[in-house]
């Protein structure tokens, strides 16, 4: 009875390993056919100072649209990237996507604003990695201190001395490197506070459970805290209620990003919302929470 339900278990499993092989075949093989064809494209979420309600960034994220399957989420398309050379390339087209709509905006007035990129792991090893950005910069006619690159800790951990070289030759360029998802990976302090990057990004799933998990509140601030040590700058992630953006706020968190804020949008959405919501109704609603 026991080995007849484990195998049918099996075989369960077996269809869905399967099932799970094909789909990431199938996402490979038209990945690489999507970039020729145009079908990624880039949305931005708002990053707000939490004291001000000033606009201090844009998050660049990704987004396919696949001709059969329809919106194919990031978390499932990035990973199956990673695994080949396609990143590279789907990487660079990104970046290039996002620094010239970029310098469009600060063009347009939005010049105190940042944009913000993630890079993946394999992008971020490249040796051409630096020499990449910096052609990119000047096509664009972007300034490099409008530059973020989002990287994850997990890959800081991987070669000290060569992620040493490409963070030391993005500080002389003069792009801001931000953690991000931080507390989530497996970086050592000791690797944090000798290696030179700007920003840290406090993951979701922190910020998820406060102002009333114990747990989440001891791991905020000191992440702040420690932040505040080592002279970064420091965003939450995936703030929702008002409750969440009152207690980082109150706790010295400069940067807040999330639903609350705003959807990440399209270039058009975004242009809309900075004339319409952002101005009158989200402003307003941060200056009277700020007592101004
Ligand atoms: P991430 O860089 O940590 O981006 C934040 C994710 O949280 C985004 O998901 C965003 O839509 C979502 N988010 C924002 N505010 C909220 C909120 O209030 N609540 C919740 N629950 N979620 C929120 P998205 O766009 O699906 O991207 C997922 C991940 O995929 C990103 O996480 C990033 O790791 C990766 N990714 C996205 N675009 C790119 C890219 O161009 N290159 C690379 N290498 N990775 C990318
Ligand atoms: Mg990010
Ligand atoms: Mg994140
Ligand atoms: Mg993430």
């Amino acid at each position: 009875q026991a080995k007849q339900s484990g195998r049918a278990t099996c075989e369960i499993y077996d269809e869905e390993l399967h099932e799970l092989i094909r789909e990431k075949q199938i996402l490979e093989r038209d990945a690489a056919l999507g970039i020729q064809k145009d079908e990624f494209s880039l949305v931005y979420q708002p990053q707000i100072d939490l004291k001000s309600g000033a606009l201090i960034g844009l998050e660049a994220l990704a987004r396919w649209e696949h001709p059969v399957l329809g919106q194919v989420p990031p978390n499932k398309f990035i990973p199956i990237a990673e695994t080949s050379p396609i990143i590279i390339e789907l990487g660079e087209r990104l970046l290039r996507q996002a620094c010239t709509q970029a310098a469009r905006w600060r063009q347009g007035g939005l010049t105190n604003v940042k944009i913000a990129v993630n890079v993946a792991a394999r992008q971020f090893k490249d040796p051409l990695f630096v020499e990449k950005i910096k052609n990119i910069l000047e096509q664009t006619d972007l300034k490099p201190c409008a530059l973020e690159l989002e990287i994850t800790e997990t890959m800081l951990i991987d070669d000290f001395d060569v992620v040493e070289k490409t963070l030391g030759e993005l500080n002389a360029l003069g792009t801001s490197v931000s953690i991000d998802d931080f507390g989530t990976g497996y970086s050592s302090l000791l690797y944090l506070s000798k290696l030179p990057f700007q920003n840290l990004k406090i993951d979701r799933s922190f910020v998820h459970n406060l102002p009333s998990d114990s747990n989440s509140v001891a791991i905020v601030t000191s992440i702040i805290a420690m932040a505040r040590q080592l002279n970064l700058s420091v965003i939450a992630e995936g703030i929702e209620t008002c409750e969440q953006a009152e207690f980082l706020r109150m706790n010295e968190c400069v940067g807040g990003q999330g639903y609350l804020f705003a959807q990440p949008m399209d270039a058009l959405q975004l242009e809309t919302w900075l004339r319409d919501d952002f101005v009158n109704t989200f402003h307003g609603r941060l200056g009277a929470m700020n007592g101004q």
